[in-house]
């Protein structure tokens, strides 16, 4: 059995210990000692690391009444000496008890229920029982924060299971055994837990709702407290910075400076397609006159070099608004070739799939589309011609 000197004191870095056993497991060693600071994973908080005799201590881990310590090496002597890596756990307790105090008040002010918690790395999430609005989780967000600032003492105690039934958030699981240990804040939270917390509730320093999901028919919601929560407004800060150099005004007129830039986007985007129809109009009228005639179509055909997709597709519109012409048409550039073969829509006595079909095996692509329009990417642009022609020849068969 090893003990658990954590549970003794909360701020201890460093203690003495006997080693019990060791064995190698895939290369790793299993050390079990006669007492430790090193807290295993549980209750969503993760494990300790740290060192045995100067060995890294990878993982701590609870097998029955025994901690199992792994290594990368054996240890030398029986009289071992553990430090534990102290940044880690303050920040794990800091993170520990900005959990309970959220999740306490949300509790309190609102009878949202949390059924799990996890903390990795500089996330607290947690999931609730039914969805919590963001209002709901502002709220319990802002009183968490005054239970920070009163700097109230965090409890440990081990109430009788009546006590526990009528005060806790969450009662102990069906197959605890007594006594149960309590970690009370007074009026914020009274909850069962085993894992570990700063003493009082200014450790916490802050607590910051990151950002809220749906899950599973309630809410994932992601926190961050103490010092993660600290790193967290400290890289907001700098990319807040940087966003108010680059639109030239304060954080506060960011989003109006984003909204004024959206609008330009949509008229430029707009004054684009509006240049761009200009300049195909000449080039569609001449693929017209000049196009074949097959039966009642007109096939007009045509390559646009280094064009991009949307002017093919507005040249395709152009040209299908002749309700005689069948449009076979391509672009090639650094991408591959994109094909368009169609007619107008209201064309029902023509299906251009077989002729698209043909081209796009040719160039090595993929597409597909309506018997009056379809579309694809091919690789072999080499093979462009080649594939037009095949495709205006089942044209003209199909007439
Ligand atoms: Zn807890």
């Amino acid at each position: 059995m090893t003990a658990k000197l954590y549970y003794d004191d909360l701020y201890a870095k460093e203690f003495d210990a006997k080693l019990i056993s060791q064995s190698e497991h895939n290369g790793k060693f299993h050390i079990i000692l006669d007492r430790t600071l090193f807290y295993p994973s549980g209750g969503g908080q993760p494990f300790d690391i740290g060192t045995l005799n100067g060995v890294e201590v990878l993982e701590a881990s609870e097998h029955g009444d025994e901690i199992i310590h792994i290594t990368a090496s054996p240890l030398e002597s029986s009289e071992v000496h553990g430090v534990i890596n102290w940044e880690r756990r303050f920040e794990l307790m800091q993170q520990h008890l900005g959990e309970h105090l959220f999740a306490g008040c949300l509790w309190n002010l609102h009878h949202i229920h949390t059924q799990r918690m996890r903390i990795e790395g500089d996330n607290v999430s947690i999931d609730t029982d039914i969805p919590a609005d963001l209002s709901a989780i502002l709220e319990a967000e802002a009183a968490a924060n005054e239970a920070v600032w009163s700097d109230l003492p965090v409890e440990v105690i081990y109430p009788d299971m009546a006590e526990i039934r009528e005060l806790a958030r969450k009662l102990p699981p069906e197959n605890a055994i007594p006594p149960v240990r309590i970690v009370k804040v007074e009026g914020v939270d009274y909850v069962p837990c085993c894992g570990l917390h700063v003493s009082s509730t200014g450790q916490v320093g802050l607590v910051k709702i990151t950002s809220v999901e749906n899950h599973k028919g309630g809410s994932r919601i992601y926190l961050r407290c103490g010092k993660a929560a600290y790193r967290w407004l400290d890289s907001l800060y700098h990319e807040v910075r940087k966003a108010e150099a680059e639109l030239v005004c304060g954080y506060e007129g960011i989003n109006e400076k984003i909204a004024i830039l959206k609008s330009q986007i949509h008229d430029l985007k707009i004054q684009n397609e509006n240049l761009t129809i200009r300049y195909l109009k000449p080039l569609a009228d001449s693929l017209l006159t000049k196009a074949e005639t097959s039966g009642q179509f007109r096939i007009a055909r045509h390559v646009m070099k280094s064009a991009a997709q949307d002017e093919i597709k507005h040249l395709f519109r152009l040209i299908t608004e002749d309700k005689e012409a069948v449009a076979v048409l391509a672009c090639a550039n650094d991408e591959g070739v994109f094909v368009m073969i169609g007619t107008n829509k209201a064309n029902k006595n023509i299906d251009v799939r077989p002729a698209f079909k043909k081209a796009i095996e040719i160039l090595g692509g993929k597409g597909g589309g309506s018997s009056f329009s379809a579309q694809g990417w091919g690789k072999n642009s080499e093979a462009l011609d080649t594939a037009l022609d095949e495709a205006v020849n089942t044209l003209r068969l199909s007439k």
